[in-house]
């Protein structure tokens, strides 16, 4: 038997025990007449000491050992002389006996530990290493805990898990998709799903009532800290709903998460906003409320005065920060330098201080007396020792987003975005479809089986189709979209419409999704449903920057796994057999 105990069980009650365990090498040291070696495995770090006064070959033999050298050790277990309060079992030792060499480890890359020494980089390549780091491992266990919890959850109130497929056809969802060569039908693809949608909307015309799936999901897109190319959704659909019945269940189903997972009781209803306020006051469809700090226009009050940018401005609005007019000129330059950085575009700044006999102090003075400056602080309710802040634009929703970067720095300046913290709440109320410059058309803003508003249908024969509401929800957490859902269309004539709409002719229409609008004739139930990004939320439970380190084996910046090299290109017999020839443009190359 390789172990009768883990590294991580023993406690001052087993003293005197004859135990034995198995695991990797943290280190070893020799010090006067003994050798101290940490062992470690998934469950802790327990001491193991070597005498020489009891077995000096074994004693200098184990001074030997080199880091995550695999060992098997028998001994009895002791109370130690010098306790660690930080570890579990840093209260006894195993007075070692036996010690047998399982495997020996190369020096790893860096060192396995929480303060590693090895850079992004070098972790990715090794990451069967890094995953031996604790930090590491814990986001993982995390992520099975949360996953345990879903399914409990989902279970309990009737959900079925069925798998979909993998291999599908390529279907519009906003995104680009993977595709895999088809050998046995030359020149034909499948694409890997973006989601299971169709197949859920297809179950639950099967009667399936209620379904979920924990599923990898494939998008083709630019990567960011909170996106991969493959990810992880909880993805759900429900028949015979009402967003109102979509909502409860799964704010449901967030509580449960919040007070299994983190012991944080929310008892209230999670509060709603329309997109068009989310976007009025915060300048995103995802607002991390943790903080309030809205958006106040500022037209009425600051344009007109003489003041060139603002006069031809279509849009000026600012925030108001809370005891911030202590900011000296070099935070508030560094600030403007943060705006007008071309990711966010904004040309300008302008900031106003309230000192503390309540004038205002700003930094475009001469065109406004401090009349305007006071109704300017009045709208925000700026009180002594606040810093105003406030741009403008010729392009409302452009200078919204910026000024909503502006928003979440100053918040993160002020330590306002405190991990420990959680803001929740739904975004209601999405436009059905949202204008693309770049196609010249109208796109579905979530996906083109989202309904409209029953209220809003009849807009859809109208000119403006821009106005017509979804009944679409996301849910945000701290400013992240940890899911978003919608009830469907669940009507032929209704979702071919809204294909016309989307520019399809009838025969694309049919073509791509003849299959759907068929199974819609054959008695489809009203239905709706919702997906939550698991690696968000484990991300989002863990404090963690990135949804990487919540993800066993993920991707880099550029879609690329390091340590197993891929993607990576084909042999020539195998593109063959796929009746594939290849006519890679060499500007496209990028690595
Ligand atoms: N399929 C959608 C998505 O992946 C979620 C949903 O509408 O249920 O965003």
């Amino acid at each position: 038997m390789y172990r009768t105990k883990n590294c991580g069980e023993l406690r001052i009650a087993d003293v005197e025990k004859n135990v034995t365990l198995s695991g990797w090498v943290q280190r070893a040291r020799k010090m006067g007449g003994m050798t101290f070696v940490d062992l470690r495995d998934r469950y802790g770090v327990t001491q193991l000491v070597f005498s020489e006064d009891s077995n000096a070959d074994l004693c200098e033999k184990a001074s030997k050992l080199g880091r995550e050298y695999v060992i098997q050790v028998s001994g009895t277990v002791r109370e130690r002389q010098s306790k660690n309060a930080n570890i579990p079992t840093g209260d006894i030792e195993i007075a070692a006996e036996t010690l047998n060499v399982l495997n020996e480890s190369k020096t790893p890359p860096f060192t396995i530990d929480n303060n590693t020494d090895g850079g992004d980089e070098l972790r990715m390549k090794y990451r069967y290493l890094d995953l031996r780091r604790e930090c590491v491992r814990k986001n993982l266990e995390l992520r099975h805990k949360m996953t345990m919890e879903v399914r409990r959850y989902l279970d309990a109130q009737g959900f079925i898990e069925v798998e979909t497929p993998m291999l599908i056809a390529s279907t519009p969802e906003g995104a680009r998709d993977f595709v895999v060569p088809s050998r046995m039908n030359p020149g034909q693809f499948y694409a890997l799903p973006q989601s299971p949608q169709l197949f859920k909307q297809l179950l639950m015309v099967s009667g399936f009532d209620r379904y979920f799936q924990i599923v990898k999901c494939f998008r083709d897109e630019d990567l960011r800290a909170d996106r991969q190319p493959e990810f992880t959704q909880i993805d759900c659909e429900m028949s015979f709903v009402e967003q109102e019945d979509v909502i409860t269940l799964f704010e449901g189903m967030a509580k449960h998460l919040f007070k299994t997972i983190r012991n944080v009781e929310l008892t209230e209803k999670f509060p709603r906003i329309t997109w068009h306020d989310a976007m009025k006051y915060y300048g995103s469809d995802k607002p991390d409320t943790r903080f309030d700090m809205k958006f106040v226009e500022l037209m009425d009050i600051m344009k007109g005065h003489g003041f060139g940018v603002f006069d031809s401005a279509t849009y000026i609005g600012g925030i108001c920060a809370k005891g911030a007019a202590s900011y000296t000129r070099k935070q508030l330059d560094a600030l403007t330098d943060f705006v007008r950085r071309p990711q966010i575009g904004a040309k300008g700044m302008v900031y106003a201080r309230v000192e503390s006999d309540g004038n205002v102090k700003s930094s475009v003075d001469k065109f406004y007396t401090q009349e305007t400056l006071q109704q300017m602080k009045n709208a925000f309710a700026a009180e002594p020792g606040d810093l105003i802040l406030i741009l403008s634009g010729d392009d409302a929703m452009k200078t919204r987003k910026q000024l909503c970067e502006l928003r979440l720095e100053v918040a993160e300046q002020l330590g306002m975005r405190d991990k420990n913290k959680f803001s929740c709440l739904w975004v209601v109320d999405f436009p059905l479809f949202e204008y693309s410059e770049e196609e010249g058309r109208y796109m579905a803003m979530h996906h083109p089986f989202t309904s409209p508003k029953p209220e809003d249908v009849p807009l859809l024969d109208g000119s403006d189709i821009g106005k017509v509401r979804a009944n679409a929800y996301d849910m945000v957490i701290n400013g992240v979209e940890v899911g978003g859902g919608s009830i469907r269309i669940f009507d032929s004539s209704l979702q071919n419409k809204m294909f016309r709409l989307l520019g399809f002719t009838p025969e694309q229409a049919q073509q791509q999704f003849g299959w759907l609008l068929d199974a819609f004739k054959y008695g489809a139930p009203p239905h709706g449903g919702l997906a939550y990004g698991l690696d968000r939320w484990v991300s989002l439970f863990a404090g963690l920057d990135s949804i990487r380190d919540c993800i066993a084996f993920p991707k880099n910046n550029s879609g690329r796994d390091t340590m197993i090299d891929a993607p990576s290109k084909l042999e020539p017999s195998q593109l063959e057999e796929l009746n594939i020839a290849l006519d890679i443009k060499e500007n496209k190359i990028i690595s």
